[in-house]
This record gives structure tokens, C-alpha cells and sequence, in this order.
């Protein structure tokens, strides 16, 4: 009796360790209303380990500690969901410099019907990147290794997705030389900033319009339960891009439109 009176309270600790170690992921994800099933959440629990593994190799990300890597990493990724465009949708999805899989990666495992494609021009990162699609069974996105600059006029690339994202690749004028040109006419590309700068917007104007793109919502908010600010920043491609875009690579970081 003594016996299992001891494994009930031993497995009520272990219950409670596990529970706390996921509880602030769980309250974030309450609060964007996004609800995982527990084989999501371990998803994210794997893919954390592999993460912290793989960095204390190769530095693939400058967070290392769990709790921050849940919410600048997971919930941060997730946050687009707070823009309104619909992620339950079976829509064509392109994340341009994915880097260790942000926001592509969460966004995949959240919500799954997603077609995503995960773009990075170092190829360390893409190896990273198919290491983790084959070890979380992720189906329905690749990891292809390249230059924006470079996929961009390839047709099976160009123009065809509803939906490009990117998170922490350039200025927005670099960045809408580099998305725009995947999107197809009537989608949307979304920057995820840390702050609106309005600066940064009304200098990548020129771009935008050049590129085919039109200002569609801006907004700012916190992440759940922190004071983090982050932005994200919609242009609806409006017009077919121009054939001569993106430039050369390099020429859209150093000379912007
Ligand atoms: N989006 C990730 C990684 C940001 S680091 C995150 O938020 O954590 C920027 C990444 O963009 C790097 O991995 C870099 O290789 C990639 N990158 C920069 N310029 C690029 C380009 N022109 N085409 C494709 N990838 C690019």
C-alpha cells in the first residue's frame, strides 16, 4: 500500500514538472486562440530539443534558453494568426530566409493543411531545415536551398503563392524585392518586424508599388504575457510583378528599389 501510495505521488511530481515546463507555452497559445493537440505540442517539444542540440553545434539561433525560445521563437512565428489572413486555409505558403525554420516550421506544425515552402541561402540551414521536416514527420513543406533573388524567376516559384512571409531577413524595401515576386496577384506578404519603424515603411514605398505590391494593414501588439512589441507589416500584391524583378542578387540589399 505504502508502495503505491509513493508511485502516485511520484507520478503527480513528474505530472507537474512536465505541466509547468509547457504551462506558459500553453496560456500563450490560449490567448492567440490556437489550440494544439497534445501530438502538436509535443511536435514543438521535439523540434525545441533538436533546436538546442543543433545550436550548441552551429549557433543557428541567438536564444538558447527554453522559455524565451518558446515565446520569441514559437509564439512569435505563431503571432501571425493575429493578422487575420485565414492559416486554416489549404493555401500555398513561402517563408523567404527561413534560417532554423521561422516562422515556417511553427506555422507547419500549428497548422498543418498549410502548403509550405522554406526558402535559405545557406545551406548548413537547409540541411538543418530537412533534418527536421524528416524527424517531426512533417508533410507538405520542403526546405529548398537558394537565393530569393534567384528562385524568384523560376516559374514553378514565381508567382505562386497566396501567401509569402519572412521574419528577420532585411529592410522592407530589400525584403518586398525579395517576396513580392512569389506572390500570386491577389495574395499577400507579411514582414514580421519587431516595431512599425515608419521610416522603414515610407522608404520601401517606391518598392512596393514598383514591384506590384500596395500597402493592405499594419498592426502592432504584444506577445502573450510580455512586454515584446512586434509588428507585422501586409502588402497585397496588386498587379503582376514586372519580369526585370528581383535584380541580381545582392543589388536588392544594396541598391533598394
Ligand atoms: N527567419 C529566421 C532567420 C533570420 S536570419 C528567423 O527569424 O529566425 C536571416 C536568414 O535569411 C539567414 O538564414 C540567411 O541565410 C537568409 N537570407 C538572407 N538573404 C537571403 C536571400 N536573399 N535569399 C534567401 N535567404 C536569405
Amino acid at each position: 500500500m505504502k508502495r503505491e501510495i509513493y508511485l502516485v505521488w511520484i507520478s503527480f511530481l513528474i505530472y507537474n514538472v512536465f505541466m509547468a515546463k509547457n504551462s506558459n507555452f500553453s496560456q500563450d497559445l490560449d490567448k492567440l486562440g490556437i489550440n494544439l493537440s497534445s501530438n502538436q505540442i509535443s511536435k514543438f517539444e521535439h523540434f525545441l530539443e533538436l533546436l538546442l542540440a543543433e545550436n550548441e553545434k552551429y549557433n543557428l539561433t541567438a536564444i538558447t534558453d527554453r522559455d524565451e525560445a518558446y515565446k520569441k521563437h514559437f509564439i512569435d512565428s505563431l503571432s501571425l494568426i493575429n493578422y487575420g489572413v485565414d492559416l486554416l486555409a489549404e493555401i500555398n505558403l513561402i517563408d523567404i530566409g527561413s534560417g532554423a525554420g521561422f516562422p515556417g516550421i511553427p506555422l507547419k506544425i500549428a497548422f498543418p493543411q498549410l502548403n509550405i515552402t522554406l526558402v535559405d541561402a545557406t545551406n548548413k540551414r537547409v540541411a538543418f531545415l530537412n533534418d527536421i521536416i524528416g524527424r517531426l514527420n512533417l508533410s507538405g513543406i520542403k526546405a529548398v536551398h537558394g537565393r530569393a533573388e534567384e528562385l524568384a524567376h523560376q516559374e514553378n516559384f514565381r508567382e505562386q503563392y497566396e501567401l509569402c512571409v519572412s521574419r528577420a531577413v532585411a529592410s522592407l524595401a530589400t525584403l518586398s524585392e525579395y517576396c513580392l515576386p512569389f506572390v500570386k496577384p491577389g495574395g499577400l506578404f507579411i514582414a514580421y518586424k519587431a516595431e512599425v519603424a515608419a521610416a522603414e515603411i515610407s522608404s520601401a514605398e517606391n518598392s512596393i508599388s514598383l514591384l506590384g505590391g500596395q500597402a493592405h494593414q499594419q498592426m502592432s501588439f504584444t506577445l502573450p504575457n510580455s512586454d515584446i512589441v512586434r509588428s507585422l507589416v501586409g502588402i497585397e500584391k496588386i498587379r503582376e510583378t514586372p519580369s526585370k524583378y528581383p535584380r541580381r542578387a545582392g543589388l536588392p540589399g544594396k541598391r533598394p528599389l
